[in-house]
């Protein structure tokens, strides 16, 4: 390394976000744009260049961590950029939006804060587009093999760039009218603005992927017609069906599912719509699930100036730092995350709790009520204990205008006579669709990535399986592969 007692001398620091009174006020990202830049080589000179580096274990994409903080510590960006792009497509959406697995695995968090890996990603990714290294890679020479991909979220992309750069022509089907699955209409524009998602689209196209928008396969096309039409076919359509709030009161008007809120909220941010019919300006709101995707709705629901917003998380809040004995090093901690939107509801929130944002933890929801004219009016919870047991005399009300179900996501969709059952395929774990470990269905040139086969999961899980993908589909039309394949389905 540059300076090897960097990891000694230099405390962690983080790329800073914009003031939380200026970003509520827009939907544009939380980070001061190149924030981390003036310090980011002596960030990434924390790097220890472990003999066994654990963080290489830790992300899915096998990102070459060590490496790349090596370059940009000695200012070489264009090979820190070549380096980053050799294990991922889109670093510049990990680097916003991946809860940065690689991180709790880093040697040096054993006993001290670990190297800012995320943010020296995206900083490498943003210099690479800035200074023209990152550039469409059409392929040299033409296979004559086709395949369609169906899904335009990261694993669809990921899946779609890799092919097209082996030299197989690849189109994207795509049922939303834009590209990018969840990344899209799911994700808000403060983590992450669409402006990174068009740049790589159209990447691609200039590689030669095209893509199919407004096209649900299935629907408008038949997946047999599909398959007729291509010599491959990979099913990368998510994992978007959710979970329900069975509870009384669930029919009332004002309660709608996360994922009826998103879209809408980015619609507008697109500028398809000036106000969301669900918004939630001068509306009581309550979340139901202290997720990712509630903090989403969270940072949605401030920005649409709510008059409150509440958070209600089941689990008992386990504290800030991570649980030694629950989560030993350098096992990823799942207990409890902060999110960016949490830093700005504290002073939005009513319900009486005593932690700095505006979620309730070991908080378990009864029923909802409503008024004369059937719209939600109060959430009822009560406390609970370790073992989610009632606490006698917790309970109470919230005042609610607007409730939102985040729950999470039980698997992909599967409509009677949709693409699932058209195509015969068959449930594996987690609900996803039945893949073997190659990625491949029993149904002879179909294959499955991405949330679709995993689970709603992560963009960096994503990205991986359809890198992954990739691969077992060159190997299956050509008999060998030179792509990489940093992880396999099961
Ligand atoms: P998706 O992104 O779900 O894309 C699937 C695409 O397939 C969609 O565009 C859909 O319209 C299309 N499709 C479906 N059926 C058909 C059909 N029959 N024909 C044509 N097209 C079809 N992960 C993170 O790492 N960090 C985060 O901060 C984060 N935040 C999240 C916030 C929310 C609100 C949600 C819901 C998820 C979040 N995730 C996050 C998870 C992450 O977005 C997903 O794991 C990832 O997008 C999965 O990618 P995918 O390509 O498998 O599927």
């Amino acid at each position: 390394m540059a300076d090897p007692k960097g990891f000694l001398t230099t405390p962690r620091q983080e790329a800073p976000r914009r003031p939380v009174e200026e970003r509520v006020r827009d939907w544009a990202e939380v980070h001061v744009p190149g924030g981390l830049l003036p310090i980011v080589g002596a960030q990434a000179d924390r790097c220890m260049d472990c003999g066994i580096p654990f963080c290489h274990e830790a992300c899915p994409l096998g990102n070459l961590i060590p490496e790349w903080n090596e370059l940009v510590a000695r200012d070489d960006w264009r090979a820190a950029s070549e380096r980053l792009h050799a294990t991922n497509n889109f670093p510049e959406f990990t680097g916003r939006l991946c809860p940065a697995p690689c991180e709790a695995g880093c040697v040096l968090a054993i006993n001290q804060p670990a190297v800012t890996i995320k943010n020296v990603e995206v900083t490498i990714a943003e210099r690479g587009w800035a200074e023209g290294f990152v550039a469409a890679r059409p392929p040299g020479r033409l296979s004559g093999r086709t395949v369609a991909v169906i899904g335009s979220g990261p694993a669809g992309l990921a899946a779609a760039q890799q092919l097209t750069r082996a030299g197989h022509t690849v189109a994207v089907y795509e049922r939303d009218d834009r590209v990018g699955g969840l990344l899209r209409y799911g994700i808000p524009s403060f983590k992450m603005e669409k402006s990174q998602l068009e740049r790589r689209v159209a990447q691609l196209v200039a590689e030669g992927v095209r893509f199919r928008t407004g096209v649900e396969i299935g629907k408008h096309l038949g997946a047999d017609r599909l398959r007729a039409r291509y010599d491959a076919v990979i099913v990368a359509t998510g994992a978007t069906a959710w979970r329900e709030l069975d509870l009384p009161g669930r029919e009332l008007a004002g309660v709608h599912q996360a994922m009826e809120y998103l879209p809408l909220a980015n619609r507008v941010c697109e500028g398809d719509l000036e106000v969301s019919p669900l918004s939630a300006e001068g509306k009581h709101v309550v979340i139901v699930g202290g997720g990712d995707t509630g903090a989403d709705c969270l940072g949605t629901a401030v920005r649409e100036r709510a008059a409150s917003v509440s958070q209600l998380d089941i689990y008992a809040r386990p504290g800030d730092v991570r649980d030694e004995a629950a989560e030993p090093w350098p096992t990823y901690p799942k207990l409890y995350r902060l999110s960016a939107a949490h830093e700005e509801a504290g002073e939005l929130r009513t319900a009486p709790a005593a932690d700095a944002d505006a979620r309730l933890f070991a908080a378990s929801t009864l029923r909802l009520t409503g008024d004369a004219d059937g719209r939600v009016r109060e959430v009822h919870l009560v406390e609970v204990d370790a073992e989610r047991r009632p606490r006698a005399g917790t309970e109470r009300g919230l005042p609610a205008d607007l409730v939102l179900i985040a729950l999470g996501f039980h698997g992909p969709e599967r409509r009677a006579d949709g693409l699932a059952d058209q195509l015969g395929l068959g449930t594996g774990e987690r609900g996803g669709f039945a893949r073997d470990a190659t990625f491949a269905t029993e149904v002879p040139g179909v294959f499955v990535a991405g949330d679709a086969g995993r689970g709603q999961s992560l963009v960096v899980w994503a990205i991986a399986e359809g890198r992954a993908a990739a691969a077992a589909v060159d190997r299956w039309l050509t008999g060998s592969t030179r792509l990489p394949a940093p992880i396999g389905a099961h």
